[in-house]
């Protein structure tokens, strides 16, 4: 059966609503009456009661590492160096240990973050010379398996660089000619010691293969927004508008604020995205800035409980409320950007054109017993219900 309505819910927290799901999909949300929350007449298709909950567009995370984690194992005590090679180094070393990329836990930390409501990932996989693309066929076959209804966009991600590692550049060629979504790079400046270098083979390839281009951008002050006017530049010059993005960008957090809206005006004007992981080390970005240049930012979780560091439990909506608390954020309109930017906002970032309650959106959504936005994202109560196309997949009935 095909139709579903979803009665008596509170669509952003306003009027009692159903809403209404043909074929996985929003058809209609119409304000229920007294009369049909008090009598549920028949309508045709499944109903699923509401109970007058809270309803949001699920979660969207913009920036997982969904083939890094160990999550389900034993506990693995971090024991690599400091800074971003540090890591690099340590993960390479140990992850053969520890079966990574390993199945199995990919299943559990995907399951987790369901549970919590996150149905669309962008997922940056490694590819590098020690596995290959074995990671993107393991990130697939685990969301597969969780729930053919989830939607995954995947980068085929260097994370041990690109032209210092020969090889590197015909992997991420191979990855994209097998269909990642994007491909991404990692600090051209700092790790390859190359910007222009990388840079120029990145977007060849991206052009070449017709792919998105996503890169981790750790540089901070005038190196990072150096490398912020490559990548405009370039996006420019390939006509790549809409389909670059700029993983962390710590940079545009901590130049003087001239240089902030420069960089900003040359992000809208180029059509680059970004997305943040709402770091508490980091210099917080300009979202007020961004939002007004309408340049997409989305929010994601990086890595979780992987050979990076153990933090991170895969909750969207208590990291939205994380990156409120390091804006300052406080006001009602605030508040709500801040569920805004880990739903709706992300909606190009998993290649959908909608994601929200709203007619011709895909139907995934999430429930909860909060009284409105504000007090969901400051709160980050447990989620009574997740749906995946119409499906309940999490809380009662589900199947
Ligand atoms: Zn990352």
């Amino acid at each position: 059966m095909s139709r579903i309505v979803l009665r008596n819910v509170r669509p952003w927290g306003g009027d009692a609503s159903d809403i209404h799901v043909d074929n996985g999909s929003i058809v209609a949300v119409e304000r229920a009456s007294a009369t049909t929350v008090a009598q549920a007449p028949d309508v045709r298709g499944e109903v699923v009661d509401g109970r007058g909950l809270l309803a949001i567009p699920s979660f969207v995370n913009a920036h997982a590492h969904l083939d890094k984690s160990w999550w389900g194992k034993p506990w693995v005590s971090y024991a690599g160096e400091s800074g971003t090679q540090g890591r690099i180094a340590h993960e390479r070393a140990h992850r053969g240990e520890l079966g990574i990329p390993d199945l199995e836990s990919t299943v559990a930390l995907v399951r987790e973050l369901v549970r919590t409501g996150t149905t669309a990932f962008r997922s940056h996989v490694d590819v590098d010379l020690g596995v290959g693309l074995d990671g993107i066929q393991v990130v697939r076959e685990a969301v597969a398996a969780v729930d053919p209804g989830l939607a995954l966009t995947v980068v085929a991600f260097p994370q041990d660089g690109v032209l210092r590692r020969p090889g590197v550049l015909d992997l991420l060629d191979r990855a994209a000619a097998e269909g990642a979504d994007l491909v991404g790079g990692l600090d051209p400046a700092s790790i390859d010691r190359d910007p222009v270098g990388q840079l120029d083979a990145l977007f060849d390839l991206a052009e070449r293969r017709g792919v998105g281009l996503d890169i981790h951008l750790h540089d901070s002050g005038e190196l990072g927004a150096f490398q912020f006017e490559l990548i405009v530049e370039r996006t420019k010059a390939t006509g790549m508008s809409g389909r670059v993005t700029i993983a962390h960008g710590f940079a545009l957090g901590d130049v003087p604020p001239a240089r902030q809206r420069d960089l900003v005006e040359r992000l809208a004007d180029a059509g680059v995205s970004l997305t943040t992981v709402a770091p508490i080390t980091a210099s917080p970005l300009p979202l007020d800035m961004l939002r007004n240049a309408g340049v997409p930012v989305g929010l994601g979780t990086d890595g979780i409980r992987d050979l990076w560091g153990p933090f991170g439990d895969g909750d969207m909506l208590r990291l939205a409320g994380t990156l409120a608390r390091l804006s300052g954020w406080r006001y009602d309109e605030d508040l709500r950007s801040a569920v805004e930017i880990a739903t709706c906002a992300g909606a190009g970032f998993v290649g959908r054109t909608a994601h929200d309650l709203a007619p011709g959106a895909p139907a995934d959504m999430v429930l909860l017993d909060a009284e409105n936005l504000q007090d969901a994202v400051t709160r980050a109560p447990s989620r009574d219900t997740v749906i995946v196309g119409g499906r309940v997949v999490v809380g009662p009935g589900a199947r």
